[in-house]
């Protein structure tokens, strides 16, 4: 049987984008990609590129604070949105024409469309044609979801956030994930008054304990209003424009702006998948093997709308194992162990393998944790803290975790990683010479554990 092509991958994100090209430029395969939005997906247009440059714009107050304690003569003066915004967006759009180029110039055949399954080896584009091929690559990603309540319509999510006219003067950011608690730290540092509900405990569920309470208490001390335990329950407009918010504490409190960062769904409805035999998950997650091969043989998927780790580099990661094991012959199944990650709040954490918590429930660790302030923001006189932290199996001696909260964790922990992922042991950390003075320099002087557990 003849198709029109040997790959057809729906969505143009990191995931799809990489497998595309890599498939069209290192085998010859003859490669379709159809993106109904702009090329570069969540991360480069609504995710990871734009916030990291809201992250890099909200840090300069701060800045400025500490260059008049070293001397200088600096004044903070204002932030201007508008002139922010057009060079971000201008940034955005120079970012998709490289991913259209590296498509086009890998020979990969564009369609600005929609395209949704039919069968087996056919997809239908919403102009209505239909084009076979002989693998189909699922990799549409994910859209943010708003909480089920009275009002939700009159607040945005992290895809609006960008596109703001003006910013706020208040703001409410609902969630205590990635996502919520970056743009916390942004907004905070932007100069609005920011507030954040949290429904549980404490924010950052799933990482260690000691680095998410640092991250909360410095946020606090930033200025965020942080209300753990907390949600909302009721959002009216007012004849203000603001938004009256009632949460389940009873409170009612107004602000310009609400924002829900209260997760992520897989892009899988009307995607025409069910009915060709691709089974979901619970979430509406496409659920693949550990080849990203779905219940349809021909059919494959990458990235968020699977579901296992979102993040970029692993959706990338995912794209190169499906072209290794399709059409390079060499079945590469994805490792997602051990996987390095930054929350860009602000102080940062950077963070790879297991929380002591986690640690402590699968068998004996000690803990090397250490918590200090650092030369040069103390020097400044602030009392923030950072924190360097391992868990180190007591048997073994392999570092099982490493956390760090400091400016420029996600730098230190993506070369940390290597020595985690490689199963370096503590004695291996303690044999690197310390780089001195930095923080990360603790990370190979911490001598006797804190605590066992
Ligand atoms: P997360 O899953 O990280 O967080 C969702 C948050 O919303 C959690 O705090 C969750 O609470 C809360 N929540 C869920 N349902 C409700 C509800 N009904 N009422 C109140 N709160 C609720 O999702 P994000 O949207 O922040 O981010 C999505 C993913 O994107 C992340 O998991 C991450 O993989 C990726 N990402 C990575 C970044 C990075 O690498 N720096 C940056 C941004 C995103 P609870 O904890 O109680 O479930």
């Amino acid at each position: 049987m003849s198709f029109d092509y040997d790959l057809f991958v729906i969505g143009g994100g990191s995931g799809g984008v990489r497998a595309a090209r890599v498939a069209a430029g290192d085998t010859g395969a003859k490669v379709a990609l159809a993106e109904e939005d702009r090329y570069g997906g969540t991360c480069v247009i609504r995710g990871c590129v734009p916030k990291k440059l809201m992250v890099f714009a909200s840090e300069f107050p701060e800045m400025a604070a500490e260059a008049r304690a070293y001397g200088w003569d600096m004044p903070t003066g204002d932030f201007s949105w508008p002139d922010f915004r057009s060079k971000l967006h201008a940034e955005l759009d120079r970012l998709e024409g490289i991913y259209r180029r590296l498509l086009a110039n890998s020979g990969v055949e564009t369609f600005d469309a929609r395209a949704k399954v039919v069968d087996a080896h056919t997809v239908e584009l919403s102009t209505g044609e239909r084009k076979t091929a002989k693998h189909i690559l699922l990799a549409m990603g994910g859209r943010p979801v708003k909480l089920d309540v009275p009002g939700a319509e009159h607040a945005i999510t992290s895809n609006e956030i960008f596109l703001l006219d003006e910013l706020p003067k208040s703001i409410l950011i609902v969630g205590g994930g990635y996502i919520a608690s970056e743009f916390a730290g942004v907004m905070n540092g932007l100069g609005v008054k920011t507030t954040q509900f949290y429904r549980g405990e404490q924010i950052l569920r799933g990482f260690d304990n000691e680095a998410r309470d640092l991250v909360a208490d410095e946020m606090r001390n930033n200025g965020i209003d942080l209300q753990v335990n907390t949600n909302v329950t009721l959002m009216e407009k007012t004849a203000d424009g603001s938004i009256k918010v009632t949460d389940t504490n009873g409170r009612e409190r107004s602000f310009d702006q609400v924002m829900f960062a209260t997760g992520r769904t897989a892009n899988t409805d009307n995607m025409g998948l069910e009915e060709a035999g691709v089974k979901l998950g619970r979430k509406g997650e496409v659920e693949v093997d550990q080849f990203s091969q779905t219940a349809v043989p021909s059919i494959y998927a990458v990235g968020d709308v699977t579901d296992r780790v979102n993040l970029t580099p692993v959706a990338i990661r995912e794209g190169m194992a499906f072209v290794e094991t399709v059409f390079k012959g060499k079945p590469t199944p994805v490792d997602h162990d051990l996987i390095p990650t930054a929350i860009f709040t602000q102080p940062e954490m950077g963070t790879v393998g297991m929380g002591e918590e986690e640690a402590a429930a699968k068998g004996q660790i000690e803990v090397y944790s250490t918590s200090f302030r650092p030369m040069r923001s103390l020097f400044a006189g602030s009392d923030a803290k950072v924190l360097m932290k391992l868990i180190v199996d007591a048997n073994t001696r392999v570092v099982l975790g490493c956390h760090i909260v400091a400016p420029g964790a996600g730098e230190m922990i993506q070369l940390a990683g290597i020595a985690v992922k490689m199963g370096a042991t503590k004695e291996d950390f303690d044999r690197t010479v310390a780089v001195h003075p930095t923080m990360s320099e603790e990370i190979v002087t911490m001598k006797a554990p804190t605590r066992t557990a």
